[in-house]
């Protein structure tokens, strides 16, 4: 039975990504070996790297004066780095939810923390907008998009101290301006390969400013200097994100990627607003996410969200349920769903709606 997978993390890739990847793991470029068995060193995976970095810094415009880095930890080891290497006094953290909370736990470790802004009075379902950042801070830490609520920044925020931004899971969901972050960084099984890469766009002159020493591997001095070779990066996962970079750029780059991920979100906003079996999550629409759609049934309906969950699951939908925290359902559609995928779950709901 063909499924359609809503999976929040880690989640679908697009066709071409695990199609290509699969032959280079099979046979890399007619040579015989695997991309998993041949050295990081070699003339084929320096391409490999070369060409992952150079599509990021074409895809996203990203101006001269910043580093690609593909690196080992996942988003959550970006969480303890930030605050290695820039939190020398003081951080000022936008507290949107479980990611966001953890990053600021972590910095806590290293220095004062003045969190900002905080949604967590109504279990993370708005953007806390009336904040002030202290100037004085060494950074401003934001989690632009929140993968379990349902919530999304969905513009570059100006800000007078360095800006940095968590974008596991809207990264390359929109046109953005790199130029207004001095780090952005993410985990890649959201809208780029599989587990086991952190991606992170970095300014270069923006590192040196805190005293403390910084063990090698936890130093961005170290990976900016190696080129994300300092020790053997995550080849396999490296290669599969060229794919989805490579993707990207076929189908007509970020704008157009925006433009589907616009309609998307709102075929499946729309048909939520309009069934009378479902609520959205976050009533602010302007701060609902076009890649994590969070719903719950209406409160008529309470009684039937099991019923639609199994109903849905014989459709072969899968990946619905919502995070164990807020229960409801969640839809993830992130960058490689197609439109058609969002309306098998759209008429899902709406033969629920007219079988009750
Ligand atoms: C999934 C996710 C993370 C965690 O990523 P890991 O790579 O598992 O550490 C962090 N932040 C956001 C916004 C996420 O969606």
């Amino acid at each position: 039975m063909k499924k359609y997978n809503f999976s929040a993390g880690p989640s679908i890739l697009s066709p071409y990504t695990i199609e290509n990847t699969a032959k280079g793991i099979l046979n890399l470029n007619d040579s015989g070996l695997s991309v998993m068995e041949i050295s990081h060193r070699s003339k084929d995976f320096i391409a490999i790297l070369a060409e992952a970095q150079e599509l990021f810094k074409e895809l996203l415009r990203i101006p001269d004066g910043y580093s690609v880095l593909f690196l080992h930890g996942g988003a959550s080891l970006q969480f303890a780095m930030i605050p290695y290497n820039y939190l020398n006094k003081k951080a000022a953290y936008l507290d949107t939810g479980t990611w966001a909370a953890n990053a600021i736990k972590e910095a806590k470790l290293f220095g004062e923390v003045a969190v900002v802004g905080s949604s967590k009075d109504k279990i993370y379902n708005y953007i806390p907008k009336d904040y002030t950042v202290p100037a004085d801070a060494d950074y401003f830490h934001i989690t632009t998009n929140n993968t379990i609520y349902g919530t999304e920044i969905k513009k570059d925020l100006d800000c007078k101290v360095p800006l940095i931004a968590d974008m596991s899971s809207d990264i390359f969901s929109r046109p953005m301006d790199v130029s207004k972050y001095t780090m952005i960084y993410g985990g890649a099984q959201k809208n780029l390969a599989p587990a086991g890469v952190a991606f992170v766009i970095i300014k270069n002159d923006s590192l040196g400013k805190v005293d403390r020493a910084i063990p090698t591997m936890l130093s961005y001095a170290t990976h900016i200097e190696k080129d994300s070779m300092f020790n053997t990066p995550p080849c396999l996962s490296i290669y599969a994100a060229l794919h989805t970079l490579r993707w990207y750029k076929q189908i007509g780059g970020i704008e157009v990627m925006y433009k589907a991920n616009l309609k998307k979100a709102a075929l499946l906003y729309d048909e939520i607003e309009r069934n009378k079996m479902f609520v959205a999550n976050i009533p602010n629409v302007e701060d609902r996410s076009i890649m994590n759609v969070t719903f719950v049934m209406s409160e008529a309906y309470k009684e039937k969200e099991a019923d639609f969950a199994k109903f849905a699951s014989s459709l072969g939908i899968v990946g619905i349920a919502g995070h164990r925290s807020i229960g409801g359902f969640r839809a993830s559609i992130y960058n490689a769903m197609p439109i058609e995928t969002v309306a098998v779950l759209t008429n899902a709901m709406k033969e629920f709606e007219s079988k009750n």
